[in-house]
């Protein structure tokens, strides 16, 4: 068997101000073909799945460009068609194959380009034939197009949020796509819209059990698959919106039924899949009256997963404001101050003008009179599922009693250890901001006595219906009022 194996992903706020660029994958991790690390670096999990298995099943696995930028607003075309054409490129090179295996997101919007899964999936398609099998991994917060479906054997996307399970997910990928490549499948999808767009917290009911009970669906029956899509309000496209993907050995009537029972089940539960967005002093109010730290703050709008700046200065203005100390706030992306507190040393006190800087959505910046507390180059935050996460030069600097780590490479919290690192110690303070709308949930729940998620102002805003769509197909909730699927694409 010969097996390709690349990646290309980033997840597209339309609504963000800064655009992503070549810089921005670079920054997050661009490897050039067959220069990957060891490691997962987290759009990566079908090439380290396949290598898994490669040796084992004596596979000819070959390594294609794996490229993934952090969240931001629109790509810039020369990005785009750059990384696609260098992908595009190896996989030609790696002609003739049996399986095609991606790391993709979902959500990617490009100048000129609404769908570029769908774009890339179709140029795959074209040059490998319709006989290789082609299979990719997804983020849930996908667009999920027919495009999409049409153009590959099989989609199958990450079912936890926080995307815990990569790993687990591209090993399904994988064992799907050599059982179709051996004949031994005959995966046939159906696409559903639920023609809403809702957040799938699995850390709580009802997501919990509802994704728990797709799952166990999944291998029997002949049902090959169950992708339970949420969807990403900050992507602008016709596409947006909860989707529900099913693949079944064969059966297409079984699919579709499959499919649209599931979406209405996810249509009824939509109110309590809602997360609570409480204003910045109410969340605060509610934090000081637990009594007991740490109390977690998720500043969601400000949430760099999400294409936010991660600079905004609201939560910190009013913690300032209010005097609350004892409190820690972080990773705040601010290569300026960062710097500054580099040159200055740890135990310098200066003066810091800190975050504010992108655009009105990060609020304005704070001069703060700052102790540089600890400076730390190179710093690797323990990302999800593992994967080491650069953060670029960090410092903890303390003004007025709170503690902030300010980092030079945008990236959210997904580690407690983005504190510790810098001897930040979490167990003492009262609250505990992180930049984060919900990855941060599986190391911080380990040690918060209380999460609240925070509805600060900011480019990665809770209040989805606020946002100025122009593009987005309607009726679409919570815009509409609308509570049916409709069946899209069937394959
Ligand atoms: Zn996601």
């Amino acid at each position: 068997m010969r097996v390709f194996s690349g990646s290309l992903a980033t997840e597209t706020n339309t609504f963000a101000p800064m655009p992503t660029g070549l810089s921005s994958f670079r920054d997050r991790g661009y490897f050039p073909a067959g220069r990957h690390p060891r490691e997962l670096t987290f759009f990566s999990g079908p090439l380290c799945a396949a290598r898994e298995v490669a040796a084992d099943k004596g596979w000819t696995l070959v390594e294609g460009m794996v490229a993934g930028a952090q969240p931001s607003g629109t790509v810039t075309r020369e990005a785009y068609e750059t990384l696609r054409e260098e992908l595009l490129r190896d996989l030609r090179a790696a002609l003739p194959l049996d399986m095609v295996l991606l790391g993709l997101h979902g959500a990617m919007v490009a100048d000129g380009y609404e769908d570029c899964e769908g774009d890339l999936l179709e140029r795959v398609r074209e040059i490998v034939g319709t006989k290789t099998v082609v299979g990719a991994e997804l983020d849930p917060h996908m667009h999920l197009t027919p495009l999409m479906v049409r153009c590959a054997d099989l989609l199958v996307s990450m079912k936890e949020y926080p995307h815990t399970d990569v790993m687990e997910r591209a090993r399904e990928l994988v064992t799907l796509c050599e059982a179709k490549a051996l004949g031994r499948i005959d995966p046939v999808a159906a696409l559903v819209d639920c023609r809403m767009v809702v957040p799938v917290h699995t850390t709580r009911e009802p997501a919990r059990g509802f994704i728990d009970r797709v799952q166990a669906m999944e291998g029997r029956d002949g049902v090959l698959s169950i992708s339970v899509g949420q969807g990403f309000a900050h992507g602008d496209v016709p596409e947006m919106g909860s989707k529900i993907l099913v693949y079944t050995d064969g059966e297409k009537a079984k699919a579709e039924a499959l499919a649209m029972q599931l979406a209405a089940e996810m249509i009824a539960m939509r109110d309590r899949l809602a997360v609570r967005y409480p204003q910045i002093d109410t969340a605060l109010d509610e934090a000081l009256a637990v009594g007991k730290g740490p109390v977690v703050l998720a500043d969601r709008a400000d949430n760099p997963g999400s294409g936010a700046p991660g600079d905004s200065t609201f939560v910190l203005r009013r913690l300032i404001e209010r005097g609350i100390r004892n409190a820690a706030i972080g990773p705040m992306w601010d290569p300026v101050a960062a710097r500054i507190a580099f040159e200055a040393g740890e135990g310098a006190k200066l003066a810091l003008r800190i975050g504010g800087k992108i655009g009105p959505l990060s609020g304005q910046p704070l001069d703060l009179q700052c102790t540089v507390k600890a400076l730390r180059a190179d710093m690797v935050m323990t990302g999800l599922a593992g994967a080491p996460t650069d953060m670029g030069d960090c410092a903890l600097v303390e003004a007025e009693g709170i503690e902030i780590v300010l980092c030079s490479i945008r990236n959210q919290a997904m580690d407690t250890d983005v504190f510790t690192q810098l001897g930040c110690e979490l167990a003492s303070k009262d609250i505990v901001v992180v930049k984060s709308a919900q990855h941060f949930h599986a190391s911080f729940a380990k040690v918060a006595s209380k999460v609240i998620y925070v509805g600060a102002p900011g480019a990665a805003t809770p209040h989805t219906p606020t946002l100025p769509y122009t593009r987005i197909k309607r009726p679409r909730w919570p815009l509409d009022d609308v509570s049916t699927p409709v069946l899209l694409a069937t394959s």
